[in-house]
């Protein structure tokens, strides 16, 4: 059965490019991970439709910049009322194109419209800085202007939320963006356009472009010099393919890619808050997100309670169609990815863990997988090393805290990490020990468009959220006015 929304205009099939909606002879069929069935199919863009996005972003470039903060910020304000007033109807689309469950879905789209709402606001206070002059007469200061063009390559676990992260800042800055969403959850991209038009956003200031050929947008946004900035959500891998191929032109990056967050339980936690943090964090949307807890670390002394808890916690979990409403845990995005997840459970076992709970494909459909608890997982196993992306959490036992941060610390990715203690000198410390970006302390959810997101090491740069979003969108200028008269 097709999408019911109650816009059925939402639902757009082809890329948005200054204020155009883009047919093409070859379509991307866009198909519900629930169920396997079409949801839409939506035109290729081909590199020529990539470039002439670019053409109308530089286009809008100077008059966009040129309003003021506080039309910039208005716009985006209506284009935020306009998100809120079709929650239901994006969380749908969301729902069958990605199959989270319908109550995330509906809490992404407060996520993701509370960058807009955040930056319609923050627009205003892109303050720079006047100095006490060194030379006499003289007038020293710092002022902020828009990047310019800006690129944008977003993932599929957040349709909505990891779009609107980027660009409310950016156009809120001043800048215009193209973005390029994961082929997989293009029609939440598309949605979100036709509400911006709506809300009064100017032609070309925003453009979507959709396309089968992701190493085609990120080499047409690489090589094209209008383009100042690419800001890219996704894996490790391509953040790195994106970052070489940026140097010629040494644009300004911001990299929000892959984790392998450790979470913590010391001895002096509090054990049930514990449980219910985990699985807040492991298995929001199926264990796909960048900031899931990846490594469960449980003080010796709590190890087996835990374990029991936590397990019953997580077989109690309602898998399902992410449409029905009551379900907890809906399908992986694709086939490829319960190979991936199952691949990695295997070999844990067969080196030694065991599985409290789950340990296979779900019953429900080949592309669900069993909420699953692994117990005697070591360091050394490859599960400890990779971003699991799926319902599946290992537990590992540990004995004082200098070793477990040791431990936490063992990874080249750097984002999030989570624990659990009451000791107060333990928690300041441990905070700081800790090689993340972002440290959680007694709760399984720490994102808001108030606190900046972003991560160390082999989990990129820069940070979304925040006041410091929107400086990724600025540069910073120095005007040094001498005075003539002297
Ligand atoms: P994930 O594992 O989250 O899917 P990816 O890095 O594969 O991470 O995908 C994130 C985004 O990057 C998607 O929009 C995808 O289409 C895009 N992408 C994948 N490969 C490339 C590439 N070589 N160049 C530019 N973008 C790419």
């Amino acid at each position: 059965m097709s999408l019911q929304l109650k816009r059925q205009d939402l639902l757009k099939n082809g890329s948005y490019v200054g204020a155009r909606w883009l047919t093409s002879e070859s379509d991307i069929s866009v198909l519900n991970p629930a169920s396997g069935d079409e949801v839409a199919r939506v035109a290729d863009a081909a590199a020529h439709d990539v470039s002439s996005a670019i053409d109308c972003a530089a286009t809008a470039f100077p008059s966009w910049a040129a309003k003021t903060a506080k039309e910039r910020g208005q716009i985006l304000r209506k284009w935020f009322d306009l998100v809120i007033a079709h929650k239901e109807d994006l969380a749908r689309i969301m729902v069958a194109e990605q199959g989270k469950p319908m109550a995330e879905a509906r809490a992404e789209i407060d996520y993701g419209a509370s960058f807009i709402e955040w930056y319609s606001e923050e627009a205003k206070r892109a303050y720079g800085d006047v100095y006490p002059t060194t030379v006499e007469g003289g007038r020293m200061e710092a002022v902020k202007q828009p990047v310019g063009v800006c690129g944008a390559i977003t993932p599929w676990n957040f349709p909505v939320a990891m779009i609107t992260r980027k660009a409310a800042p950016a156009l809120a800055a001043g800048c215009t963006m193209i973005v390029k969403p994961s082929e997989l959850t293009p029609l939440s991209a598309l949605a979100l356009a036709e509400l911006a038009e709506e809300a009064g956003v100017p032609q070309g200031v925003l453009n979507i472009v959709v396309s089968s050929d992701s190493a085609m947008v990120g080499q047409v946004f690489c090589n094209d010099a209008r383009v100042r900035k690419l800001s890219f959500t996704g894996s490790t891998r391509v953040g790195k393919i994106l970052m070489e191929q940026s140097a010629q032109d040494l644009k300004r990056l911001s990299m929000e890619l892959g984790g392998n967050a450790p979470f913590i339980v010391f001895e002096d936690a509090d054990i049930d808050a514990a449980v219910a943090g985990a699985v807040a964090s492991k298995f929001r949307n199926a264990g796909q997100t960048c900031v899931c807890a990846n490594r469960f670390y449980i003080h010796k002394t709590l190890y087996d309670e835990f374990a029991a808890k936590f397990s019953d916690a997580v077989s109690a979990l309602r898998v399902g169609n992410g449409a029905e409403e009551g379900v907890e845990i809906g399908p992986l995005i694709e086939a490829k990815a319960i190979d991936k997840v199952h691949g990695l459970v295997s070999e844990a076992v067969e080196a030694g863990a065991y599985a409290l709970c789950g340990g296979a494909v779900h019953d429900y459909g080949a592309q669900y997988y069993q909420p699953t608890v692994l117990t005697d997982v070591t360091q050394d196993m490859r599960i400890a090393r990779e971003e699991i992306f799926g319902p599946v959490a290992p537990l590992f036992k540990f004995s004082t805290e200098d070793d477990v941060v040791a431990m936490a610390n063992q990874t080249e990715y750097g984002l999030a990490s989570y624990f659990y203690a009451r000791d107060v000198g333990r928690v300041h410390r441990v905070a700081q020990a800790l090689h993340s970006g972002i440290v959680c302390v007694n709760a399984g959810g720490f994102s808001t468009e108030v606190a900046p997101f972003g991560g160390v090491k082999h989990s990129g740069f820069g940070r979304e959220a925040s006041r410091y979003g929107l400086d990724e969108y600025l540069d910073l200028k120095y005007v040094f006015v001498a005075d003539l008269n002297r």
